[in-house]
């Protein structure tokens, strides 16, 4: 919840872990700790240091109060939704789930399988196929938009209906959108799932994940399964991650912009067959614009003529925008998806992680690499 009451989830993510007492560093200060001084009865999460962190704790209040919910930090974006997988799965015969979202969510998902759920992929725009997949109740409704790398946009509204009248908890991986773009919790989820190496940390220099829920009976299980596990976040990983998410707000805006007006750029050029963008999309673009009112997101993908060899040709003749994977940071970034084995996306897809340069350079580079490629 807010460190704040009253004021904006902005000034929230601010001001979560600062200390308004007289001679307190007015940075949330890094605390290293595997242990802590105690005897007697335990304090709960300052006994040891796989229970708590001050460090968490105050990224946990960021996250948390981006949607007007509390948080669970983990070690990565999959090691949350282990956790948070494995909270749900329990007694429940399926898992349904995106058949183009982030593939490492399905082979989580397939990994799973022995210790109960059954994985479904299915198109979450096709509403019929997602209602006759939660037919075999009880399932969970492990929903993703938009997705990376196709940027797909799925209506959350009909899908929490759906998921209700299923009694399905619905999950939905905000990791592309984040909070500030996209309220799940608003549109019947249970839980939002990220990944916060991307664009919620933003610098491209740590892994971190976190589940963001008002239930407080899934929060305790998931910090259960956290303390268990032992997928903990790094005391110093959160403070970047803290520290990051101060300007979210500023990167994601200028990010928004960078990546609408590339998506139109490369729309407009001849080798480039198909852009996949949520504003843009001619069958969901209004969807898009009513579920994430504050702007598309950082990501978007491409398709070239010339399949495989011609999009590597493209990435290895850029100067600016970098060859990597991972997506959300503050520089631009672009990978052909496919050269992941796993990953069901097209030979050609681009993906493009727009940062917050200024988009004209990003617009230069982007010209020269097809021009040289
Ligand atoms: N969810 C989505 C949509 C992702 O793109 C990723 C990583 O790319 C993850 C979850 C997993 O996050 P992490 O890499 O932090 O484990």
């Amino acid at each position: 919840m807010s460190p704040q009451p009253g004021f904006s989830r902005e000034s929230a993510l601010v001001h979560a872990g600062t200390q308004r007492l007289p001679g307190a560093a007015l940075a949330p200060p890094l605390v290293p700790a595997s242990t802590y001084v105690s005897w007697g009865e335990p304090a709960p999460a300052r006994g040891y240091g796989r229970h708590g962190n001050p460090g968490w704790e105050a990224l946990e209040q960021a996250i948390g109060a981006i949607e007007e919910a509390n948080a669970v930090a983990f070690a990565s974006g999959q090691a949350a939704a282990t956790a948070l997988m494995l909270a749900l799965a329990s007694g429940r015969k399926r898992i349904v789930l995106p058949d183009d979202g982030y593939y490492n969510i399905r082979v989580l998902a397939d990994r799973l399988r022995p210790h109960g759920a059954e994985p479904v992929a299915v198109d979450l725009l096709d509403l019929a196929a997602v209602e006759q997949a939660l037919a075999v109740a009880p399932a969970v409704l492990w929903a993703e938009t938009p997705t990376n790398p196709l940027l797909r946009v799925a209506d959350l509204a009909r899908l929490g209906k759906l998921a209700a009248a299923a009694g399905a908890p619905m999950v939905v991986d905000n990791t592309v959108a984040t909070g500030l773009l996209q309220q799940p919790l608003e549109l019947g989820a249970v839980a939002s799932l990220y990944s916060l190496t991307k664009a919620a940390s933003g610098h491209s220099d740590l892994l971190l994940g976190a589940v963001v829920s008002r239930d407080p009976a899934l929060l305790a299980d998931v910090r259960g399964w956290r303390a268990s596990g032992g997928a903990i976040p790094g005391p110093f990983d959160a403070w970047l991650a803290l520290r990051g998410l101060k300007t979210l707000p500023l990167r994601i805006a200028r990010q928004c912009e960078n990546a609408a007006a590339l998506a139109a750029h490369l729309a407009a050029q001849p080798r480039v067959r198909s852009v996949h963008y949520p504003g843009t999309d001619p069958a969901t673009g209004a969807l898009a614009g009513r579920q994430m009112p504050g702007g598309y997101g950082p990501l978007l993908s491409f398709e070239l003529d010339g399949g495989a060899a011609a999009a590597d040709a493209v990435i290895a003749a850029s100067r600016l925008i970098v060859p990597s994977t991972s997506f959300g940071g503050v520089e631009s970034t672009w990978e052909r998806r496919a050269r992941w084995p796993g990953e069901t996306a097209p030979g050609s897809l681009i993906r493009l992680s727009a940062g917050i340069e200024p988009a004209a350079d990003l617009i230069a580079d982007i010209d020269a690499s097809l021009a040289a490629a």
